[in-house]
């Protein structure tokens, strides 16, 4: 805990945290460190993990990085820090996101942007850029991030990691801060697959306060990892074919291609005929859930009030122009108007079927093979500033990361090398629902 310590000191111009909680760590590892020499010590001891600031732990702030919320203290303690602390792991602090991990590169957090370790005057990737950063610059063992289109998964890539996003229904929800609740998903951000198999194992499964997860049972996965034996894995011929895709890109993505078949894999390419619905299907639906989930910051119940409100109507408006950022106004407003009664059945209702369609496809594809195998994002770390003009821009670069969300698939990004520049890429694979047993350990000998 004192070296990670020294080391986000050391690392503060990365921003990669919003709050350290240096005091209570050094006192927690004290207690684990007399439990180890007992022999009573939980699986994680000596685990130091960080978790993303949307992440309830109570009586310790947790701000989603948004003004609205920069001041409240959680009143309960989510499922999964419950079950990290079970374990002895020593939750180090709160890290820095995208404000209501909407985006893509840590840029929309209150508390400024993340830099890349690998490169300072690059992104993070988001929204769980603290979270990766605090990994890849050691200032942590292990960070926790919440997925909901891709937001475990991107950043670890940009930052050389591994991201797991599980399948939805592994991991309970209760005590997180939410964003679009059907595809809200908690993931590990580790440095090996054995790590990610671990914190999942510890995290998952049943909880009485989640009513969407699943019963399906929890395999110590970490001690589980086995050499898989030959698969089938697809390839979408997009990534290779699309001029959006970044050279380097694509010619990992050869390399590991070639690789793969070498060792006797089968590898083929797919086309997937709704590619370009996924990103606007994605949009349009987590807007609408953020629409409504966010209707509870209202400056009454929690969080921000403004000091110029005057009477309820004043409360609402005035509390919520000032306290949200611009991207999730803009959200709020977008979401608002796919749901609102002329416009439901056109929007909603219709992304509510490609959904289903985009899902039909991929299981589809599953059947007959083992792994969907993409680029985890089109180009590595971009510079600072670059897309923050377009949100399209950067809505867009999800183009790979949505499908596993809008499926509720289980998807793993696993570092591939860096480029000439020195910035690390990501691919990412894909299998079927809860089988992510198969996914580390694929995984494993993949890396
Ligand atoms: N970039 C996506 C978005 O802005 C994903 C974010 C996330 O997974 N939390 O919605």
């Amino acid at each position: 805990v004192e070296g990670y310590i020294g080391n986000i000191t050391e690392n503060a111009r990365l921003n990669a945290f919003n709050e350290v909680f240096a005091a209570e760590a050094l006192e927690e590892a004290k207690k684990i460190d007399a439990r180890i020499k007992q022999g009573i010590a939980g699986k994680l001891a000596g685990m130091v993990i960080a978790i993303k600031d949307n992440i309830c732990y109570k009586g310790h702030k947790v701000s989603a990085s948004s003004k609205i919320l920069k001041d409240f203290t959680s009143v309960y303690t989510s499922t999964i820090v419950e079950r990290l602390l079970a374990e002895d792991a020593v939750i180090i602090g709160r890290c820095n996101c995208d404000e209501f991990a909407m985006g893509a590169a840590n840029e929309n957090s209150y508390f400024g942007h993340v830099k890349n370790f690998a490169d300072e005057t690059r992104v993070s990737g988001g929204s769980s850029g603290g979270s990766a950063v605090a990994v890849q610059a050691n200032m942590c063992h292990a960070a926790i991030g919440t997925d909901t289109g891709g937001s475990v998964r991107q950043p670890a890539a940009f930052c050389g990691l591994v991201g797991l996003k599980p399948t939805y229904g592994r991991i309970s929800r209760h005590g997180i801060i939410a964003y679009a609740s059907s595809f809200d998903q908690v993931g590990p951000i580790t440095r090996s697959v054995e790590d990610a198999a671990l914190l999942l194992e510890v995290m998952a499964g049943p909880d009485e306060y989640d009513g969407t997860l699943a019963n399906n049972e929890v395999a110590e996965f970490s001690k589980n990892i086995k050499a898989p034996g030959k698969k089938k894995i697809a390839y979408l011929q997009e990534a290779l074919s699309s001029p959006g895709v970044d050279a380097d890109v694509k010619n990992t993505l050869v390399t590991y291609i070639e690789k793969l078949r070498a060792e006797g894999h089968t590898v083929k390419p797919i086309a997937f005929d709704h590619l370009d619905y996924m990103v606007p299907t994605y949009y349009v639906l987590a807007m609408a859930e953020a629409s409504s989930n966010l209707s509870r910051y209202d400056g009454v119940h929690y969080g921000y009030r403004s000091p110029a409100a005057t009477d309820l109507s004043s409360t609402y408006k005035k509390s919520r122009s000032e306290g949200f950022g611009k991207e999730v106004k803009r959200r709020i407003m977008l979401g608002t108007f796919v749901l609102s009664a002329g416009y439901y059945d056109a929007y909603f209702a219709k992304a509510q079927k490609v959904r289903r369609l985009i899902r039909e496809k991929t299981d589809a594809i599953l059947q007959e093979y083992d792994f969907i195998l993409v680029p985890t994002a089109p180009e590595p770390a971009f510079a600072i500033g670059k897309q923050e003009k377009d949100p399209v821009v950067t809505y867009l670069s999800d183009i790979f990361t949505v499908q596993a969300s809008l499926t509720g698939a289980p998807a793993i990004s696993l570092p591939a090398g860096n480029n000439s520049r020195g910035l690390p890429l990501g691919l990412q694979l894909l299998t079927k629902h809860f089988d992510e047993q198969e996914l580390l350990n694929f995984s494993k000998y993949f890396l």
